[in-house]
């Protein structure tokens, strides 16, 4: 093997770069061998956008008006948003820390080849890879030795950022045997960067963390004066690693439990509201002309359009035509999203085709039809289970957020680091985990 593949594994392996495979066994993340190259110009772009996002989103998760306005349609054929809609309509709006990620593809101009930031989403919920992030971070400090990388690699501190911004919100909570509450699921593959969260807390803060899936929450939590208490401590926050999925919800407990924690005075990381204001339909919405300017300024509006690329209603008229007409036509140009997260849930090319020509109208308009962003491909070494393979590749740039509402207004709201996912261009979907794409980091200059 080639000798910086063998040094970085061991890197990898040493500093716990790691999660367990499909088969639950302990491997190293999949990762790229050298940093993706980004102008310091777009990535300072990124950057100073990163709080104007969380302004907005925070305003949008709490305009109940307008989340129930556009997504009870949707809610009408997907009962995961529907029950999600009855919590929200249901609690009154208060404290909740959003830790964000936005993710982009840098698309090249058709005509010029000029290269811009496209939003794919905009993540409030279970946002993965705080700690491995960073660890990936360094292991491309260490390996610069071997791999130089053309430019400055750009400081990732993610994790840190995080811990910090959560004991801030603990220490406003302000409550004797505080803990946190991290809602998981069961078998998780992505278990390491969990724990890497959990064991900074209790090292840098003496912030403990309790792990329970939401069943357990039912069964083992109480409410005593509206707080929220699980293995004798207060949760003064809850932190949300899974309830992003139907799967997260199997039983009634499930949800009771779920219900428990929205009616407690805890802070919640994210809020229900903040949740569903990260529905793809929603970002549907965001992007119509009008629409930004009931949150923003009109400049810091216009600052965030040049992300956005058409995303349609399959029943919407494109000029004289239906979307889902277009997408039938030239599916290659689009991608089909239901009201889901986690990865694997959207629809490309035949497959898409096949769906839309199934669906009712009233199924039609729980998906979100959005244009498919094309970007430049790089050349790459890839790194899964300790192979290396030189291969064609495109890559997706997020950018973490810690924004903190007290119920009256914004605390801090500040940018806290970046993710990059490297794929192989004939993989679609994104997902580390998925074993669909690995980890890197940026090189600016
Ligand atoms: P999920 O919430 O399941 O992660 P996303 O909307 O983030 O769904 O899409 C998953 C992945 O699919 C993205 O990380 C990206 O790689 C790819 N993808 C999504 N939207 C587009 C698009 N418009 N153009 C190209 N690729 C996309
Ligand atoms: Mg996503």
């Amino acid at each position: 093997m080639d000798k910086r593949v063998t040094e970085a594994v061991d890197f990898a392996l040493t500093t716990g770069l790691i999660k367990y495979n499909t088969e639950f066994k302990l491997t190293h993340a999949p990762f790229c061998l050298s940093p993706f190259p980004l102008k310091d110009k777009l990535n300072d772009y990124l950057v100073n956008s990163t709080p104007v996002f969380n302004e907005l989103m925070v305003k949008v998760g709490a305009d109940k008006d307008f989340i129930k306005h556009y997504l009870e349609p949707v809610a009408a054929t997907d009962d995961f948003i529907s029950r999600l809609l009855t919590i929200y309509s249901e609690t009154e709006l208060s404290h909740h820390l959003q830790l964000s990620r936005n993710d982009f593809l840098i698309a090249a101009d058709g005509e010029t080849g000029e290269l811009h930031p496209k939003q794919v989403e905009f993540n409030t919920i279970s946002n993965s890879f705080l700690f491995l992030t960073q660890r990936m971070y360094k292991l491309h400090q260490h390996m610069s030795y071997f791999v130089p990388c053309g430019g400055t690699l750009a400081e990732n501190n993610t994790l840190d950022e995080a811990v910090a911004a959560i004991a801030e919100v603990v220490q406003y909570y302000d409550k004797s045997n505080a803990c946190i509450l991290m809602v998981v699921q069961d078998r998780e593959q992505n278990l390491f960067d969990q724990r890497g969260l959990e064991y900074s807390l209790w090292e840098k803060f003496g912030i403990p963390t309790v792990r329970l899936s939401l069943e357990q929450v039912a069964e083992q939590g109480v409410l005593k004066e509206g707080h929220l208490v699980v293995e004798d401590k207060t949760a003064a926050l809850v932190y949300f690693r899974a309830g992003y999925t139907p799967n997260d919800y199997q039983s009634q407990a499930a949800w009771e439990g779920r219900i428990l924690i929205e009616n407690s005075s805890a802070v919640k990381c994210p809020s229900v509201g903040m949740q569903l204001a990260g529905a793809k339909k929603i970002q549907q919405i965001l992007a119509k002309p009008g629409i930004l300017e009931r949150y923003l300024t009109a400049d810091l509006a216009n600052s965030l359009k040049s992300t956005f690329v058409g995303m349609y209603d399959l029943n919407e008229l494109i000029g004289n035509q239906k979307a889902r007409e277009l997408a039938k036509a030239e599916p290659h140009k689009y991608v089909l999203k239901p009201q889901r997260e986690g990865g694997g849930n959207n629809l490309y090319d035949g497959e898409m085709v096949t769906e839309i020509n199934k669906m009712s109208e009233e199924k039609q308009k729980a998906y979100v039809l959005m244009e498919r962003i094309f970007t430049p491909r790089e050349s790459s070494v890839l790194v899964v289970d300790r192979m290396a393979e030189e291969t064609q590749t495109v890559s997706e740039v997020g950018r973490y957020g810690a924004c903190f509402h007290d119920g009256q207004a914004i605390r801090f709201n500040k940018d806290i680091g970046y993710l990059v996912r490297t794929k192989s261009s004939n993989q679609n979907e994104g997902g580390v985990c998925a074993g669909y794409a690995c980890l890197n980091s940026l090189c600016v200059g």
